[in-house]
């Protein structure tokens, strides 16, 4: 494929560009993936790979500003900011936080549930049946407190849930332990969300996607976009990378985190923020789980991989440039033990990545402002291995100009200004 012919360049194989790559290759566009990192090599490896079709909580809740001091003070806190850091992603939280308010959270429920209802049908769409079959596990999910009582939190998401009409079921202390053998008395209280699952590996995930782009027809060049660069006078793009030059019609951007660095000398600007996370995996952990569990009070889940139990989440606003604070994967550590008292954490690897985060929980989707054929696919935030898929499929009708079934105004790239 010349570079010429190219008629789509998709930046970035994480979970969204290579969905993105897979549906626009399939609805006959030539597709050119870059990405300088075998496939994974975002957030889309290391994520907790629940797959949260009936999830339609945003991250910013009522009742944030006053908490605002605590994740400043408490470094290992389940939600932290590095006060160096705060003047810089000052901004966005302030945005975050107005995201935060009721009617906005009724909204954007709505659009979540939009977007992520679908997630299953475009896995299996994306995979065939074998593959989905293989890696998708559709085993519900749970939620669990430790308070004795219905917290405000989990009282929100039970309204937004009914208001979705997304089924789900309270569990109580024994139906708890029934299904969770060890679980500690700590656990007070669940909630089964069935239509929820997860999948027993995302790298392995994304590595059949890649497989499927290039069985397919698609070229994956390993090359680091370093500028785009609109071409006078006609339409079109000039992709510059770290070792090469390529010309395309179209361009969707789907680099993740870093995508703020080719979308600002465009002038170019979205609220992208990283809500760096971190996960530890235990290969012999000692627990069989079925299905995924929440830990609401303390902000973590732990997903049963085929490699090893997954102990993943916790939010802390640094930035892409500040060292991991490995910290606070030991602290998911402590935070399962709590919860599994004979969890066998032997053999324990830590990892971080950058989620990336707008402040309302929706992506950027769609064709950036004044720069025709110029497509945004990023901001999943926590959402990614939900979102991504159902979004690639948005995002390529509409640049194959078909109809999308999905109305795409809530995600549109330059709603906040
Ligand atoms: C701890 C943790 C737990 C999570 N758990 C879940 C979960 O359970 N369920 C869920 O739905 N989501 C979860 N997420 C979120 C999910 O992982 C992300 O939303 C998703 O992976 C984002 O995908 P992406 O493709 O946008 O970005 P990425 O996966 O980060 O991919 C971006 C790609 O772009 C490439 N790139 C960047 N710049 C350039 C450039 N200049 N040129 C070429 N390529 C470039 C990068 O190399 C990278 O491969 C979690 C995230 C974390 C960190």
């Amino acid at each position: 494929m010349s570079p010429e012919t190219t008629s789509v360049a998709v930046i970035g194989a994480g979970v969204v560009g290579l969905s993105t790559a897979l549906y626009l290759l399939r609805s006959g566009q030539r597709v050119i993936l870059f990405d300088p990192l075998p496939p994974p090599g975002g957030a889309s490896f290391g994520n907790a790979g629940m797959i949260s079709a009936d999830t339609s909580v945003p991250i910013a809740l009522p009742g944030m500003l006053p908490k605002v001091p605590g994740w400043l003070l408490d470094p290992l806190g389940p939600l932290a900011v590095r006060p160096s850091y705060f003047p810089k992603a000052l901004p966005w939280l302030l945005k975050w936080v107005a995201a935060g308010r009721l009617p906005r959270v009724l909204a954007i429920s709505d659009a979540m549930r939009a977007l992520h209802r679908d997630a299953f049908a475009c896995w299996k769409e994306l995979l065939g049946p074998t593959h989905y079959a293989d890696l998708i596990r559709p085993a519900g999910q749970v939620h669990v407190w430790e308070a004795d009582k219905e917290t405000e939190g989990a009282a929100l998401e039970h309204r937004l849930r009914e208001r979705q009409g997304i089924p789900s079921q309270t569990l109580g202390p024994d139906d708890l332990r029934q299904m969770f053998p060890g679980l500690s008395t700590a656990v007070k209280r669940g909630v089964l969300i069935p239509g929820n699952g997860y999948t027993v590996n995302p790298q392995r995930l994304i590595q059949t996607l890649q497989a499927l782009f290039l069985e397919a027809g698609g070229v994956l060049l390993p090359e680091s976009v370093m500028k785009i660069i609109p071409c006078d006078g006609r339409a079109g793009y000039d992709v510059m990378t770290n070792v090469g030059f390529h010309r395309t019609s179209r361009i969707v951007v789907a680099a993740g985190a870093r995508a703020v660095r080719l979308l600002e000398p465009l002038g170019i600007r979205v609220p992208l923020e990283t809500e760096r996370g971190y996960h530890v995996m235990l290969p012999t952990s000692g627990l069989s789980l079925t299905t995924t569990i929440s830990n609401k009070s303390r902000s973590f889940g732990v997903t049963p991989m085929e490699h090893g139990l997954r102990v993943a989440g916790t939010v802390e606003i640094a930035g892409l440039e500040a060292p991991p604070d490995e910290r606070r994967a030991k602290a998911l550590v402590a935070s399962v033990r709590t919860m599994f008292p004979g969890v066998n954490v032997e053999g324990q690897s830590f990892w971080m990545g950058f989620r990336p985060s707008t402040p309302d929980s929706l992506p950027f989707l769609g064709e950036a402002r004044s720069y025709p054929g110029l497509f945004l696919a990023v901001g999943h935030g926590h959402f990614g291995m939900t979102g991504g898929p159902p979004s690639a499929r948005l995002l390529a009708n509409i640049i194959a100009g078909k109809a999308t079934g999905l109305d795409p105004q809530p995600y549109r790239p330059h709603r906040f200004g």
